[in-house]
C-alpha cells in the first residue's frame, strides 16, 4: 500500500503490527525528516561557505561531530539503548564510509552527494546480507541525515523536544532518535515502516511503551492531532471520540491493576509454570532485582558482542555474566543462551563468509565448526562467574538441530564444569525428534520465532509475511506440541515472543510446557490469564487451536473458552 500526504479524518482507524498490549490516547509529535538538501548544496560552517580546499576537512569534521554526539548521547542512556546508540555512532565512526566519501569529495564531488552515494552503496550491501543487517540500514540513513544536516548548518534531523505527553509518529525511527526521547514524556510509538524486531519495537517493548509498527498511513498524521494507540489491536484511530478514550482508559487501568499480583505463576489449581524474563544486558537484569520474575528464561548473550571488531575477552564476559547472576540472586534462575550470531545477529569475527542463505548458515551452535573457541571461551566465562557469585547458570545452546549437537554442547558444558545443560528447539528438526535431543540434555525451550520461521519458511524479518510467522499457524502449534509432549516431565519451556500472548500461554500450558518467558512489561497478563484457568481448561484449549486450520481460528476457539473475567480484562 502506499501511503497518502493528505491528513487521515477523524475516526479513521490505521492498521499496523501492535507491540506489547498497551493503550494511550495522546496528541501526535512528528519525528522531524531527514534534511531536504540537494546534492550539490553548499558546505556551511559558522554560516558562511565553506571553500573548496577545505572541504575534505569539513567533511571528516562533520563525520566526527555526528560520532562524538551519538557517542555522547549513547553515555547518558542505558542498556540496550546505550549499545544500539554506541554502535550507530561506530558507523559514523566508520573509516571505510568516511574514507569513501572523502576520495570522493578529493576527486571533486560535491560533499553532499559524495554523503548519499557512499551511505546509497553501503545500506545495498546491507541489504543484500539480510537480516540483522538490513535492519541497521535505518542507523546508517540517521548517520547520512545528521552529516548532511551538519554539513548544509542545518539543525539535526530527528525527534522535537516533547513539552507534554505525546504520541511519537515517524516514517522509522533510528536507535538515535529513540535515544533523544525523552521516554517519560512519550505516550507511545507510532510508525509507518519497521517491524516487530526492530530498534522501536525492541525499545519500546522494553520500556512497556504502547507501540503500533507498520502503520500504514502513519506519516501522513498532522502534529497535534489526538489519536488512541492501541497495541493489542495494532491499531491508530484519529481523533478518537469519548466513548473510544473511555474504552481505552479503562483498558490501562485494567492493565495497571493485573501488576498488584505478584504470585509465581500457576494455573487456578495450583499447576505452576514459571514466568520468567527475556533480558539481553546486565542493566536489564539489575531492572529486575525486586520484580514479580521468577527468574530469566533468556539471556540473550550476543547483545555483549554485537558491534565488536574482537570477542569480548573471557575476564570481561565473566564480569558481566556475574553481573548478571548476582543481580538475580541465589534463589531466581537464569538460563544463559551462547552466542547466537548468524542470519539476523552477524559477528565480525564470528561470520566471516557471506552467505547466500545465512539464516539456512553456520549460525547459533553451528558455528563452533568454524570458531569453537568462542562457544569453549563463553563456557569458561559462565563457569566463572558462576564460581564467584555461587549462582551456577543453566546454559542452552540456540538453532540445535540434531541429538548429536545436543549431546556435543552438553559434553562442552559439563566440560567446563557447569551442570545444567539445555538447547533451544527453534529448528523443525529438533522439534520433531524432542524426545532424542531431550535424552541428551536436562531442559529444552522452544524459541518460536525462529521455530515459525523454519516451519512455514518465511523470513522473520519480513515484515509482510507476518502472517505467516504468526506462532498461531496449526504447523507451528503441531511443532510445539510434539516438543511438549516429548518432555514427559523434563523441564520445557518457551522463550519466543509466542509466550507473552496470554491466551498463546493458556495453549502452550496446555501443551505442558513448563516455564514461560518474556519481555516483562508482558508478564501481569500472562500471569493474570493463567490464575484464572484450570490446567484442565489449558488442556482444552489446546485441543481446540490444534483442532482447526488456520491461525485466525486457532485464536478464536481459545478466545471462545476464555473466563468471561479474563475476556473483559485483556479486551479479547
Ligand atoms: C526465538 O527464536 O524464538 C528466540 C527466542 O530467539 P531469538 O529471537 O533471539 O532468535
Ligand atoms: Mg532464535
Amino acid at each position: 500500500m502506499t501511503t497518502t500526504d493528505e491528513a487521515p479524518a477523524a475516526g479513521t482507524v490505521l492498521h499496523g503490527a501492535g507491540v506489547g498490549r498497551g493503550a494511550a490516547v495522546g496528541p501526535v509529535v512528528r519525528v522531524r525528516p531527514a534534511p531536504a538538501v540537494a546534492g550539490d548544496a553548499p558546505v556551511v560552517r559558522d554560516g558562511a561557505p565553506v571553500a573548496a580546499a577545505d572541504l575534505p576537512d569539513a567533511v571528516a569534521a562533520a563525520f566526527a561531530d555526528v560520532a562524538a554526539a551519538l557517542r555522547d548521547q549513547a553515555g547518558r542512556a542505558e542498556g540496550t539503548v546505550a549499545e544500539v546508540l554506541g554502535a550507530t555512532a561506530m558507523m559514523a565512526d566508520d573509516p571505510a564510509l568516511r574514507d569513501q566519501v572523502l576520495t570522493a569529495v578529493r576527486g571533486g564531488e560535491p560533499p553532499v552527494a559524495a554523503v548519499d552515494a557512499a551511505v546509497g552503496a553501503f545500506a545495498a550491501v546491507f541489504e543484500q546480507a539480510g537480516g540483522y543487517l538490513a535492519e541497521r540500514v535505518t542507523d546508517l540513513r540517521s548517520v547520512r541525515d545528521r552529516v548532511v544536516a551538519r554539513l548544509a548548518g542545518l539543525p539535526a534531523p530527528g525527534v522535537p523536544e516533547l513539552r507534554e505527553p505525546s504520541v511519537v509518529v515517524a516514517r522509522d525511527l533510528a536507535p538515535a532518535d529513540t535515544a533523544a526521547l525523552d521516554l517519560a514524556r512519550v505516550l507511545a510509538l507510532v510508525t509507518e515502516e519497521g517491524g516487530p524486531t526492530g530498534h522501536t519495537a525492541i525499545i519500546a517493548g522494553q520500556n512497556g511503551i504502547p507501540c503500533v509498527v507498520r502503520a500504514t498511513g502513519a506519516t501522513a498524521l498532522a502534529e497535534g492531532t489526538d489519536v488512541a494507540v492501541d497495541a493489542a489491536a495494532g491499531t491508530v484511530t484519529v481523533a478518537p471520540d469519548a466513548a473510544q478514550r473511555a474504552a481505552l482508559a479503562a483498558r490501562a487501568e485494567a492493565a495497571r491493576a493485573l501488576e498488584a499480583d505478584t504470585d509465581p505463576g500457576a494455573t487456578a489449581d495450583g499447576h505452576p509454570v514459571a514466568l520468567l524474563a527475556n533480558i539481553g544486558t546486565a542493566e536489564d537484569a539489575e531492572r529486575l532485582a525486586g520484580a514479580a520474575v521468577e527468574g530469566v528464561g533468556l539471556f540473550r548473550t550476543e547483545v555483549l558482542f554485537l558491534g565488536r571488531q574482537q570477542a569480548p575477552t573471557v575476564d570481561e564476559q565473566a564480569t558481566a555474566y556475574a553481573r548478571v547472576l548476582r543481580a538475580l540472586g541465589p534463589d531466581r534462575k537464569v538460563v544463559v543462551r551462547t552466542l547466537d550470531a548468524g542470519a539476523d545477529k552477524p559477528l565480525a569475527f564470528a561470520n566471516l563468509h557471506p552467505e547466500e542463505n545465512p539464516a539456512l548458515g553456520v549460525r547459533g551452535y553451528r558455528l563452533v565448526r568454524s570458531a569453537p573457541e568462542l562457544l569453549a571461551d563463553q563456557l569458561t566465562a559462565l563457569a566463572r562467574a558462576g564460581a564467584e557469585t555461587g549462582t551456577e547458570p543453566w546454559v542452552m545452546a540456540p538453532m540445535v538441530a540434531t541429538p548429536a549437537e545436543a549431546r556435543a554442547f552438553a559434553a562442552a558444558v559439563r566440560e567446563a564444569g557447569l551442570r545444567t545443560a539445555g538447547v533451544m528447539v527453534e529448528v523443525p528438526a529438533a522439534a520433531l525428534r524432542a524426545g532424542a535431543v531431550l535424552d541428551e540434555v536436562d531442559f529444552v525451550s522452544l524459541g518460536t520465532n525462529d521455530l515459525a520461521q523454519y516451519t512455514m519458511a518465511a523470513d522473520r524479518l519480513r515484515g509482510e509475511l507476518v502472517d505467516l510467522l504468526d506462532a498461531w499457524q496449526p504447523a507451528v502449534l503441531d511443532l510445539v506440541a510434539a516438543t511438549a509432549r516429548a518432555g514427559a516431565g523434563r523441564p520445557v519451556g518457551v522463550c519466543g515472543e509466542s509466550a507473552s500472548d496470554p491466551l498463546m500461554a493458556l495453549v502452550l500450558t496446555g501443551l505442558g510446557v513448563t516455564s514461560l518467558s518474556m519481555s516483562p512489561a508482558a508478564l501481569p497478563a500472562v500471569r493474570f490469564a493463567l490464575r484464572r484457568h484450570t490446567l484442565e481448561q489449558c488442556r482444552g484449549m489446546a485441543e481446540a487451536a490444534l483442532a482447526v486450520a488456520d491461525p485466525a481460528a486457532a485464536r478464536a476457539a481459545v478466545a471462545g473458552l476464555l473466563e468471561p473475567e479474563v475476556r473483559a480484562a485483556l479486551a479479547v
